[in-house]
């Protein structure tokens, strides 16, 4: 049994026996592990164990085949601050550690997916929780998981993406008012136009991160992507109520979502 190494984000940590913890990690080299971590909460220990959404790198024993490994030794390599220092931060990081915590899945690979919650969390620690650059990165999910929505014109009659009004969850495209009919299981977005910003989201370029969402627009493209994923990944990400409470203020009613 060979000893393997690999940055990781911490996504949670259960208890496992008296002083040692199940670590669930989002690695990049071996997309998502758990790992016993054993003493880890052993009073002897003169660190505490990690907090969810601190980049760690650890170094671990997996039989191959197996699903549950063996952690050999930890090191914090950052700690961002942005998700403890208000609760608007924390709520967005619960939401994306959720969703990409779902997505991973254990063996080789993972790295773009480590990559892009690098990305979110660098982004959410310089820019907030409404930097543009920061929910860009949800829509760059959408992508690795090969959903491509497409928010910058209508899918039928190609009107600029500033006439938008729905998004069609199950094709993963705008439509305009003209377009919409009512059989369509089409999502109401606000606040995505006019100025193109649906566009901005789902393009692969980086916007520029000093421009700032507005609250409608960030509720309107949480709920297109959260439909999105519910729909065509099958993920229900538990930590989305919670979101729409923090940030936009109102409950987390889902979106009705038409099954397949
Ligand atoms: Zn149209």
């Amino acid at each position: 049994m060979s000893r393997q190494q690999t940055r990781a984000f911490v996504l949670g940590l259960a208890d496992y026996r008296e002083t040692s913890k199940i670590l669930r990690l989002l690695s990049e080299d071996y997309g998502r592990l758990s790992l016993v971590a054993r003493g880890l909460t052993s009073p002897k220990r003169k660190t505490p164990p990690p907090e969810p959404f601190a980049l760690v790198q650890a170094g671990f024993s997996l039989r191959e085949g197996k699903d549950l490994g063996t952690l050999a030794s930890l090191e914090i390599e950052r700690v961002f601050s942005a998700p403890h220092g208000s609760v608007e931060a924390y709520a967005l990081a619960s939401y994306w550690f959720d969703v990409v915590g779902a997505m991973a899945v254990p063996g080789q690979g993972g790295g773009a997916l480590f990559g892009l919650t690098e990305g979110f969390l660098t982004n959410l620690e310089a820019y907030g929780v409404w930097s543009v650059a920061v929910w860009w990165h949800f829509g760059r999910l959408l992508a690795v998981e090969g959903l491509h929505v497409r928010l910058d014109r209508c899918m039928r009659c190609e009107a600029p993406g500033a006439m938008v009004t729905h998004v069609a969850v199950a094709l993963g495209s705008a439509l305009c008012a003209r377009c919409v009919t009512g059989a369509e299981d089409a999502l109401p977005v606000q606040g995505l136009s006019p100025g193109g910003m649906g566009g901005c989201l789902t393009d692969p370029r980086t916007p520029p991160p000093a421009t700032l969402l507005t609250v409608r627009a960030a509720e309107s493209f949480a709920a297109v992507f959260d439909a999105t994923v519910v729909y065509h990944a099958g993920i229900a990400p538990r930590s989305y109520a919670f979101l729409c409470e923090t940030l936009f203020r109102r409950a987390g009613a889902r979106h009705p979502v038409p099954m397949k």
